[in-house]
């Protein structure tokens, strides 16, 4: 898929128009349209990213960013003492489906181990 399909760069970019629950100079978060939990939000970099299976070293920064990001919005709004869930599917094994890397953030209800 070219960058240009990618539905995840169009929400980025604001050619698709989403609300937003944060977005700055490295990334974007928004609502899943298909919550699994009563709060899923997704994080996704601006530039493009197919999957943690394609990241590389100079990505570093843009990864660390979506992990401290997913811990803010979730301190924000309360969650760090009931606790959540972060989760980054990968490739067809791990259920990815949108091939612009994103990190899922799941809160609101207790979360079963190990996931299906
Ligand atoms: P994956 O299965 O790749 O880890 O997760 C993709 C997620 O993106 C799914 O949870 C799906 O509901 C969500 N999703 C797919 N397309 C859109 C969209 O256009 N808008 C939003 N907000 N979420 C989407
Ligand atoms: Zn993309």
């Amino acid at each position: 898929m070219s960058f240009g399909d990618c539905i995840f760069c169009k929400i980025a970019s604001g050619e698709i128009p989403t609300a937003k629950v944060h977005e700055d100079d490295l990334c974007v978060a928004f609502n899943d349209l298909d919550p699994q939990a009563p709060t899923h939000i997704l994080l996704i970099p601006r530039h493009h990213i197919d999957s943690i299976a394609k990241a590389e070293n100079g990505d570093q920064e843009t990864l660390g960013h979506l992990l401290l990001t997913a811990g803010e919005i979730a301190r924000n709004r309360g969650f760090d003492e009931d606790g959540y869930r972060i989760v980054i599917n990968t490739n067809s094994d791990g259920g990815q489906t949108v091939f612009h890397l994103h990190v899922h953030l799941l809160a609101g209800r207790k979360m079963t181990f190990p996931p299906g």
